[in-house]
């Protein structure tokens, strides 16, 4: 049987927000326009170089039932959790946190001036494992692999697979692609991603070619059923975010920091919190 490729099911273009003590990003996922992409809940790209935008970070607060994930691309940021994992990201750094039935963190960033740049994801947790054990995978820039394919695209393999590399990033339910891929100009890439994967790129400099139509930074593109995908660079070069993860066919109920299946559970979690019970060792 062939394979299948990949098309565009739609693009988006995000909005400008703001979110922890008033940091401004941009939201790809978790927008009117694009509410969620179960297993994906929420895409924000953090992105300035006037402090203003980020010093105030993102104190100390709770998640519970899914999973949140941080890319740095520039600038540094300290994180600290009621697990007792502290760390600081750095550029070409990431953090997996599964939240599970509670936690409280914080990230806050380690820089007075210059560029601060990175993406937050939240990924859901099957509703059987949203009570499970926090967990913190902490991961350093050089333990990211970076692939260079045949066709010459650069790969930085966060989680799943890319010509047989692995990513540091292990043990996820949802077992997903999490690649930053760099594409020179007239260059291209194809990537294998299981048909029962959700699947999306987010393009964040220079455009890329996918399926025919030009994505350009500051785009998402939503990919339709199938086994692989193919993107390209035309003219100028391009970088995204490829992400999949298994698709999870069932109902999400959320409220700020708190994503569960039914609205007892909702109230239940913000019962917790005011309780003490989330993030108590
Ligand atoms: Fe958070």
């Amino acid at each position: 049987m062939s394979k299948k490729l990949r098309k565009i099911k739609i693009t988006v273009k995000g909005r400008n927000t703001s979110d922890g003590a008033g940091v401004r990003l941009r939201r790809m996922i978790g927008t009117a326009e694009l509410d969620n992409l179960n297993p994906f809940l929420l895409l924000d790209e953090f992105k300035s170089d006037n402090k203003d935008d980020y010093i105030a970070g993102f104190p100390t607060h709770p998640h519970r039932g899914f999973e949140t994930v941080t890319y740095m691309l520039a600038g540094v940021m300290k994180h600290g959790d009621s697990t007792g994992a502290s760390g600081i990201l750095k550029p070409g750094g990431a953090q997996w946190m599964t939240a599970g039935r509670g936690i409280l963190h914080s990230e806050m960033p380690q820089q007075e001036d210059g560029l601060l740049w990175g993406f937050q994801l939240w990924v859901n947790l099957p509703a059987k494992s949203k009570m499970r054990e926090p967990r913190y995978q902490d991961i350093e820039p050089q333990q990211i692999p970076e692939v260079t394919t045949q066709s010459g695209a650069k790969v930085r393999v966060v989680a799943g697979i890319v010509d047989e590399t692995e990513g540091p990033v292990r043990d996820i339910e949802t077992n997903p692609l999490y690649i930053d891929v760099t594409l020179a100009p007239s260059s291209s890439f194809t990537q294998n991603i299981d048909p029962e994967h959700v699947a999306f790129a987010y393009v964040f400099d220079g455009a890329v070619v996918i399926d025919g139509q030009v994505v350009e930074a500051g785009n998402l593109a939503v990919f339709d059923k199938g086994d692989f995908v193919r993107i390209s660079a035309g003219e100028i070069s391009g970088r995204f975010l490829l992400l999949s993860a298994m698709a999870l066919d069932e109902p999400v109920v959320r409220y700020g920091p708190f994503v569960m299946s039914t609205q007892q559970e909702l109230e239940t979690a913000f019962e917790d919190y005011r309780n003490g019970k989330i993030g108590a060792v």
